[in-house]
């Protein structure tokens, strides 16, 4: 088991992000079709695919790059493959992220760039709590990793404590009124779903759990 982040862990770890949306392509679809407009699973799903091809040639490089920079190439690659509201959220969140991570390895450092890229989401987005969007099940899964970590826990227990809040985020925008986004044109209509970018949340902190980078 590895304490570190490092470049070949985060890109297992983004690689896992992308088996995992890739098999749930059509459940996203489907939760976006009952909320928005059918198109998040395929959004998502092309945006990763090209990540993946960038992270190759990053792969490539010698000396292959730390973390930071793996992420960073993620997130503009989203930016600029992905239309909709999700492709530049989750690319401003991996583009922050990296920026903040930069060379760094420490678990620590991994909790500072997940709490920058949460901030660069609510910077483009403005979504708050309870607003029934990503930030649902990104909020607390960042926090989970801060608090375990402050309580001594290693890096699989703060990555496993983050897949547990978000998947708990997750399962609790379904009661909850769309305040943003597509979905929020629905008002109470929007009750009773689960937030289709939650749910790709959820996903992220579960491959990192399937992947090198928890050890
Ligand atoms: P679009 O809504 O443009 O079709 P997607 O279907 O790919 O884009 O993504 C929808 C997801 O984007 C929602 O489920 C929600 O989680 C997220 N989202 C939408 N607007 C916002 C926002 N302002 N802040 C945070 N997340 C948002
Ligand atoms: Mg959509």
């Amino acid at each position: 088991m590895t304490n570190s982040v490092t470049g070949a862990a985060i890109d297992g770890w983004l690689r896992a992000f992308a088996r995992l949306v890739a098999e749930h392509e059509d459940e996203l679809t489907r939760l976006d079709a009952a909320i928005g407009d059918a198109d998040h699973g395929a959004n998502m799903n092309r945006g990763l695919t090209a990540a993946a091809v960038a992270l190759d040639e990053l792969a490539a490089g010698d000396p292959p790059p730390a973390a930071g920079p793996r992420l960073t190439k993620v997130g503009m690659t989203l930016i600029s493959t992905v239309g909709g509201a999700a492709g530049p959220l989750f690319g401003t969140f991996f583009l922050r992220m990296g920026n903040a991570l930069a060379e760094q390895e420490t678990p620590t450092a991994l909790a500072a760039a997940l709490r920058a890229g949460l901030a660069g989401v609510v910077q483009r987005g403005k979504a708050e709590a309870g607003d029934k969007t990503m930030y649902d099940a990104l909020a607390p899964a960042v926090a989970a990793v801060e608090t375990a970590l402050a309580a001594g826990g290693s890096l699989a227990d703060a990555l496993a404590a983050a897949s547990k809040a978000a998947e708990d985020g997750c399962a609790a925008t379904v009661p909850l009124v769309a305040r943003k986004g597509r979905a929020s044109y629905l008002g109470e209509r929007s009750v009773g779903h689960q937030d289709p970018g939650a749910t790709t949340v959820s996903l992220f902190f579960r491959a990192a759990l399937d992947s090198g980078v928890a050890g």
